[in-house]
Parts: structure tokens; sequence; C-alpha cells
């Protein structure tokens, strides 16, 4: 302290004046602490404020290092200032934290100056401490009172907030489209939204001094209370009326169409019951307006199809007597074709004869036409009349094949049966021939020369099924099932045997399917094809 110098007194001081006194005095006196500190950082001064602020007496203090004073962990930072002022620097007023002895937390503002000997060199640091702890407590306080009125500002904002949802809630369930009214225990309304006005005709006051029933057609008010005490009773949410048609009853005595969903609420002690009510009327006239439409469409379609139905019978009428018609002369034509080729008149020249072989050929080609168009047109137009019996496949089967065998021989096709057929069938002979020659005769029309057609059968259940296989040109599985429709032929068919009606199968599916039958194809292209048909067994 030895730089410290007073002013020099312009006439001899009295002895209480004398410097060194008057400075220890006022250290002493100072509310701060005032240290003297070696430049190794050990203490060497401690003046009275330094005891009330850091706690430590002048004598616990003194020669003891200055770090004790620090915070824990901050040791290191008194050492950089220690550095700091070792290199002559000052450090004015920066708060830090240090220890009181008791342990406590104080807050000071530290000043720290080098102290310098006679020849300017450091010998020591004076520090000076001001204990700011009240203080920053008190900034402490009024900062815990700020975030606490932030808090209620937070709390005041929830408020805010929930008011505005309940004020949307509100708008929500008041113009919600749907009527919402809610009743007590006894069926009165203690509740309504604005759409309940709107839709029953009555004011809010009126709506309050109703009960329920009020709201419904006269004839379904009866036993309501009881259902609705069922209802508070199993507390559950759940449609109104499940499949009944609902109705409303407005102010002016007008029934509506509604459908009504329930909720219980319970509050307190007491349970009411919410219905959101919704008009249906719109979409029930939608409804029946659909539902004319489709039955209009309906009666219409019906219509069309007896015309369509009408119409079909009556072509198939025509053409049962066009063909009647054209039948009755070309047996005339073919009887006396068969006539002159008995040449009982007049020798033939061969040119004649030739011709006769074509007007023959012809003209049974034509009867043969003509007998399926008038087939087919009979069983179309209901015509055909079925003699069903119990028949002997086997005898019916054997009489086809020998009636075909001619034909397939004179195209190098072999016939027969694969095995005795013992089984007894419930059909029309007449009609069983027409379908079996049919099959049979197409198979050794599309069977290269060489090949063969077999007809198999066995029991299948309650049915027998037929299978008349043949080893030719076999039908694409495309076609398979159009080759039994009215005049198709398969289209690649080999030329030269173009001969048909295209009609042939046609009239077998009518008839198998006349006598409880079913008929089908299995074929590959060049693998022969199996045409199967089945019909009842006649026996067990
Ligand atoms: P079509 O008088 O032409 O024989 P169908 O109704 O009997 O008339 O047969 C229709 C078509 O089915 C035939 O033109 C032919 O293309 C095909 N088809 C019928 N049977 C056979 C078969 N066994 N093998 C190959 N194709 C056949």
């Amino acid at each position: 302290m030895s730089d410290i110098s007073l002013p020099k007194p312009s006439h001899p001081l009295p002895e209480w004046l004398n410097p060194e006194r008057w400075l220890a005095s006022i250290v002493e006196s100072s509310e701060d602490a005032i240290i003297g500190e070696s430049l190794d950082g050990v203490i060497m001064s401690w003046n009275s404020g330094a005891t009330r602020i850091f706690g430590y007496s002048a004598e616990e203090a003194v020669g003891k290092p200055v770090t004790m004073l620090a915070w824990p962990g901050e040791e290191a930072r008194v050492e950089a200032y220690l550095e700091r002022l070792r290199e002559g620097q000052r450090v004015d007023h920066f708060e830090v934290l240090r220890r009181h002895q008791d342990g406590h937390r104080v807050i000071v503002s530290l000043s720290l100056s080098p102290i310098m000997d006679n020849t300017g060199s450091i010998v020591g640091i004076a520090k000076i401490a001001r204990d700011l702890t009240a203080q920053r407590n008190a900034t402490d306080l009024l900062a815990e009172r700020d975030s606490q009125l932030a808090v209620m500002t937070e709390q005041e904002a929830l408020a805010r907030a929930e008011t505005v949802f309940e004020r949307r809630f509100h708008e929500l369930l008041e113009y919600a489209p749907d009527a919402i009214v809610q009743v007590d225990g006894q069926g009165r309304i203690v509740v309504a939204n604005h759409s309940a006005e709107q839709m029953f005709g009555y004011s809010r006051p009126e709506l309050m001094q109703l009960r329920v029933e009020d709201l419904m057609p006269e004839g379904v008010r009866h036993g309501h209370d009881r259902h609705r005490a069922d209802f508070m009773a199993a507390n559950r949410t759940r449609p109104m009326g499940h499949g009944l048609d609902l109705y409303a009853l407005r102010k002016d005595r007008s029934t509506f169409p509604v459908e009504i969903s329930l909720s219980p609420v319970r509050a307190g002690e007491d349970t009411f019951v919410t219905a959101v009510i919704r008009d249906v009327s719109q979409r029930r006239e939608a409804e029946s307006r659909m539902r004319e439409l489709q039955e209009s469409y309906m009666a219409e379609l019906r219509d069309r199809q007896a015309e369509a139905e009408r119409l079909n019978r009556l072509k198939s009428e025509f053409m049962a007597s066009i063909s009647h018609e054209l039948r009755t002369p070309l047996h005339t034509v073919i009887g006396f074709a068969e006539l002159l080729a008995e040449e009982t008149e007049a020798q033939l020249s061969d040119r004649q004869r030739r011709f006769l072989t074509h007007i023959r050929k012809d003209s049974e080609h034509l009867l043969g036409l003509i007998n399926d168009v008038l087939d087919l047109s009979r069983i179309e137009a209901g015509g055909l009349t079925l003699h069903t019996e119990s028949l002997g496949l086997h005898a019916v089967a054997d009489e086809v094949v020998e009636s075909i065998r001619p034909y397939a021989e004179s195209r190098s096709v072999s016939v027969h049966l694969a095995a005795p057929m013992d089984f007894d069938v419930l059909a029309d002979r007449l009609r069983l021939r027409q379908i079996l020659t049919n099959l049979l005769s197409n198979g050794a029309k599309f069977t290269p020369s060489g090949g063969s057609v077999t007809v198999h059968a066995r029991r299948d259940a309650d049915m027998v099924e037929v299978a008349v296989v043949d080893t030719g040109v076999g039908i694409p599985r495309e076609e398979s099932g159009r080759i039994f429709e009215k005049f198709y032929q398969v289209g690649y068919t080999p030329v030269g045997v173009r001969e048909g009606t295209g009609l042939g199968l046609a009239i077998c599916r009518q008839l198998v399917e006349m006598q409880s039958g079913r008929i089908w194809v299995e074929s590959e292209p060049g693998q022969g094809s199996r045409f199967i048909f089945t019909l009842p067994a006649a026996s067990l």
C-alpha cells in the first residue's frame, strides 16, 4: 500500500489524521471486502468487510490461497485472473460467483489491481469485492414474478382459447344441419338447437314447453315413455327404430320422414337423451323417384322382351309354314327325277344321267336344309312334342351306326360302337336317332379317310353320358361354344366338306336340352373331336 499517497497537508495534522491510520480505518470500515494478495495468490491482508462477505476471520484467511474463495469448479478462472494481473493488467467490476465459509453462494463484483513497489515492479494484488448477493436475489425475485406473470397470461390465453372453442362448438351445434334436442327423464325438451326450430317450426321458447312426444305423429306416441325408459336403462348410443320408416310432426301438423340417432348423457343423478334428427324427405323422394324409374324401365324391358318373343314366334311360324310349302314341290322334283333315272320310258344319254344326278343331289340337299329349318322353327315356336319313353341305348345307337356306315365308308372312315351299351335312357326315340345321326354324320364328314368315328357310353349318377368320338380335323377351343349356334360353321373347315347347313348342332342342342340333358364338345384342332351329350337314365 505504499504507493497510495494522500494530499500533502498544508499545516501539521493532528495525530489521529496520520495517513496510515487514516487509510487503515477507511479500509476497516469499508462495506466492501478489501483483500491483499501475493502474486502467487496467497491472501496477505483481510479487512472486516471481507469477513462479513466471505465469513472467514482475518486470522483464518491470511496465509491461505485465494482459491479457497472460488465457487467449486471455478478455481481455474481465479488462476486466469491472477495471470492477467501478473502481466500488469487491471480487472474492473466483473461479476463472479464466490463461496462463503459456510458454503453458500456469494455474488460479488470484483475489481483487481496490481500493487507496485517503488521500482514499478508488481509485488502484489489489491482486490475489492462488492457483495451483490442481496441485489441479485432481489433481481431473481423480480424475474420469478415476471415468469409468474407470464404463466398467468398463458392461463389467460388458454382460458381465452377455451372460450373461443366453446363459442365455435356452440355455433357448430346451433347450426348443424341436423336438429339436436335433449330431453330429460320425463321426456321434457331441455335443449334445442336452431335447426330444431327450423325443422319443426316452433320457436325455442315454445320447444322448451314441449315434451318430445309432441314432435311425433299421434299414431306412434303411445308407449314412447316405456321406450325412453328402456333406452335410458340400456345406456348406449344407437339409431332409433332400426328398419322402420320414422316420421316427425311439425307445428303445422304436417309430417316428414326422419332418421334419428339417440345417445344417453349422464349429468349427476339425472340421465338425459340427446336426439340427432335428420330430415330425410329429399332422400326419400329421390329414392322413390329412382324406384319409379327403375320400375318403368323394367316394365318397358318386359314389354320389349314380350314383343321380341312374339316376333320370334311369328318368324318361326312363318319359317315352318314356308318350309312346309317348299317341301311339297321338292318331293315332286325328287320323285320325278327318280322316275326318270329308272329309264322305264326311254334310255338316257350319259349327259342326261349326269344332269339327273345333279338334280337329285341338290334337291336332296335342299330337302335336308328345309327339314332342318322346319325342325328348328318348330322347336323354337314350341310346336315340337316329344314322346319320351324308356329306350335301350344300344339298339338305337346300333341302328344309327348302320345307317351312317355306307356314307362313312364312302369316305373311308370306319364307324362303330366302342362296346355294348347296357343303358336305358328316358328319351324320344326319333329325336335320339336324330341327335346321334347328326353327330355321327358330322364325325364322318369332318374326318379324313382312314379315320374313325366311335360311340361310347357311360353312366354318370342319374344320367347316361354318350360320346361320339372322331379322329378328324378338330375344333379350335374358342369356337367350341359357337358351333351350337344356328348357321354357325367353323371358318377353316376343309373345302369340299362345307356341304352342311350349320343347323345340325343347333338342333341337337335344342333336342338334348328339351330332354333334360346337356351337350358340349371337347376338341383341339388336328386332335379329333369328342361330342358328349347326356340324357336321364331310365333305371337306377
Ligand atoms: P353343319 O351342317 O355345317 O355340319 P353343324 O351345326 O352340324 O352344321 O356343325 C356346325 C359346324 O361345326 C360345322 O360346320 C363344323 O365346322 C363344326 N363341326 C361339327 N362337327 C364337327 C366334327 N365332328 N369335327 C370338326 N368340326 C365339326
